[in-house]
């Protein structure tokens, strides 16, 4: 059973934009899925799809074998999303946001075990979020999309505003994540920050799946990530 499938999905909005355009989109379980594009290609929106945050014009969509519009809820509590822009806020310490996730969702997990699989320090936990780095605000939304182990981790741009050491971080994360069965599914608009963690990648230009394969199979069409001004 695949973790993601999609079937001619489609979503638009008034007359002129078709945001995502007759989507076939195939992720495996286990799989590492690099979903890019340049901006205003139709990730953001593929994603709230496949959330069952905005519904399709036509089309279909099942994760971890539900449909989405007929069973959100079976997949909700399957899912870890990290937001692209994720609010955190001020007044609270990384914990207490974690706290927060954990009795929200009914779960029975360990912050500091979270914090740990993410790097968070103990003594950084402790700290209010308003003061924290981007690098340090991401590894909280990671522990917080990662309360109820979820089998399929959905992440939205995770790497936006993060300098190399995050991003190399980040990617730690992953692929740790990756080693433990998750099913990763992130979006990004730069090929680079993604090709050392993906199984798989899937490019989209204009609401449009334009290619999918292996990175091997990509890079010799780098032609096309250059003519839509993806960042290689
Ligand atoms: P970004 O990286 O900038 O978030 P994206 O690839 O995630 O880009 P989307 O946010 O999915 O792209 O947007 C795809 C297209 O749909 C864009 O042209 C966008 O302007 C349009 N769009 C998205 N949401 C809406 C909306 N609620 N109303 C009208 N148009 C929308």
């Amino acid at each position: 059973m695949p973790a993601i499938e999609t079937t001619a999905l489609t979503k638009r909005y008034g007359e002129n934009v078709i945001a995502v355009d007759d989507l076939d989109l195939t992720v495996e379980e286990g799989e590492v899925f690099g979903f890019l594009g340049p901006n205003g290609a139709g990730k953001s929106t593929t994603i709230n799809l496949l959330l069952d945050f905005v519904r399709p014009t036509e089309g279909s969509a099942t994760v971890l074998g539900y449909d989405v519009q007929r069973e959100p809820k079976a997949i909700r509590s399957r899912i870890g999303v990290l937001p692209e822009g994720a609010t955190l806020y001020d007044r609270l310490t990384g914990r207490e946001h974690l706290e927060w996730v954990i009795d929200n969702k009914g779960s029975d997990d360990d912050p500091a075990a979270l914090l740990e699989r993410v790097g968070l320090e103990p003594a950084a936990a402790a700290r209010s979020a308003g003061g924290y780095s981007k690098g340090m605000a991401q590894r909280l939304g990671f522990a917080m999309a990662l309360v109820g182990d979820p089998d399929l981790l959905i992440l939205d741009e995770p790497s936006s505003g993060l300098d190399p050491k995050g991003m190399q971080e980040l990617r730690e994360i992953i692929t740790a994540e990756a080693d433990r069965g998750t099913t990763v599914f992130f979006s990004s608009h730069i090929l680079g920050e993604v090709e050392a963690v993906c199984d798989r990648v899937g490019i989209m230009n204009d609401g449009r799946l334009v290619a999918t394969g292996t990175l091997d199979a990509l890079r010799e069409n780098l032609d096309l990530a250059a003519s839509i001004s993806l960042t290689v």
